[in-house]
């Protein structure tokens, strides 16, 4: 499918979704994420991408919906934070939405069991410290 390219893969190389190295290939050659699934293109509108599994896409999906429909603004995939303690950097936290819902600001991770791992609650918890931000788990 031409176009369609993942969005935010320099960072996802470096750290992965849970700071481990991300970016295997599976049999067919295809980029897979650590947990073994496909990447999934996506897209409604806007630059194609794509996401680490089918619950994120369809989320995506929503929320572009809603978006459309007014209830949401300034919709972003994968935004980046940058993870800084005492001038040093501890890493990079990309949550997989964020957006603006009545004004307030929505940073939002689409989690399953095997993805709440440490790492995550370690990058969240720094969100919180450093950016004053709480992440919305779907
Ligand atoms: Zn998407």
């Amino acid at each position: 499918m031409p176009g369609v390219r993942p969005c935010g893969r320099r960072a996802r190389r470096l750290w992965g979704r849970d700071g481990a190295a991300a970016g295997a290939r599976g049999a067919e050659g295809r980029v897979s994420n650590k947990y073994g699934a496909r990447r999934v293109p996506c897209g409604l509108e806007g630059v194609p991408h794509t996401h680490d599994s089918y619950k994120e896409s369809a989320r995506c999906e929503l929320l572009q919906l809603a978006q459309l429909a007014g209830e949401i603004s300034d919709l972003e995939v994968h935004p980046g934070y940058d993870l800084v303690v005492a001038g040093m950097r501890i890493g990079r936290y990309r949550p997989d939405f964020r957006y603006r819902r009545a004004g307030a600001l929505v940073v939002e991770d689409v989690k399953s069991t095997p993805t709440k791992t440490e790492a995550y609650g370690l990058r969240k918890r720094l969100l919180k410290a450093l950016y004053g931000l709480d992440v919305l788990e779907t």
